[in-house]
């Protein structure tokens, strides 16, 4: 059973055909990345997945659950960490860890939110408020957040969005890890760069569509490019 199935998804907003007919799957362990210029859909897709959109038509399943019929029993083993993201500035980085640790399996909290603090790494300044933090780490604190729970499906909207190099290095070892350890992650990202590192597989998106699939090194090689950057630009022309 593949982690997430995908098939002719369309979604419209009014008049704008923001998603038009894309399908993919990923498989358990698997990081895959939808990879585009902004405005080509990216994150219309991962927020349908994350059950807080509804489609148009098409269809989409989260370890055979469907999102539209079953989106609480899929609330229990994803999580979600979306491009603007925003933590409460009043708490401090443990208390808002804790907070959100709370709304899980109350036995498994304080396991979560040491897992929390891990990957967050701010040190002692966890225990400072969140309006004290640089972008960074308050990025490092939302990847903390999300990936804290043991989610069985993670869905990164931009995760490395407004980190500096080796802030983007640890967070993504970090997600590297997380699939590792067999959950399967759906990344967006425009930049064409990390996800050579990154993606097992991805997806090029353009204007809804998915123009080309697969690896990365198999498309540089397909393409006769030096990055996927490259590959992107003999694609769309
Ligand atoms: P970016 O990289 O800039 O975040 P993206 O690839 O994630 O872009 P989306 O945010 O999914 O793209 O947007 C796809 C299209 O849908 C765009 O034309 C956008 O303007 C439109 N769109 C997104 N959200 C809405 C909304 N709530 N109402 C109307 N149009 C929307």
């Amino acid at each position: 059973m593949a982690a997430v199935e995908v098939k002719n998804l369309v979604k419209h907003y009014g008049s704008i055909e923001a998603v038009k007919g894309v399908s993919f799957t990923i498989d358990k362990g698997e990081i895959f990345g939808l990879i585009g210029p902004n405005g080509a859909g990216k994150t219309t897709v991962l927020r349908i997945i994350a059950t807080l959109l509804q489609i148009t038509s098409g269809a989409a399943k989260i370890l055979d659950y469907d999102v539209e019929k079953q989106p609480n029993e899929i609330r229990r083993f994803i999580s979600y960490l979306p491009e603007d993201a925003g933590a409460y500035k009043t708490l401090t980085g443990k208390a808002y860890l804790q907070f959100i640790a709370n709304f899980f399996d109350v036995k498994k909290t304080q396991e979560m939110v040491q897992k929390g603090i891990e990957i967050a790494d701010l040190d002692e300044r966890i225990n400072d408020k969140v309006d004290t933090y640089s972008k960074g780490m308050k990025r490092r604190l939302l990847v903390g957040r999300t990936l804290m729970t043991n989610p069985k499906l993670a869905i990164l909207d931009e995760p490395t969005s407004g980190l500096d190099v080796v802030n983007a290095q640890e967070v993504r070892r970090i997600i590297k890890n997380t699939a590792k350890q067999g959950a399967a992650v759906l990344l967006s990202s425009h930049n064409m760069l990390e996800v050579e590192y990154l993606c097992d597989r991805i997806s090029l998106i353009a204007e809804g569509k998915i123009v080309e699939e697969g690896k990365p090194d198999a498309l540089m090689k397909k393409y006769d490019a030096n990055n996927i950057e490259e590959v992107f630009t003999k694609v769309v022309q």
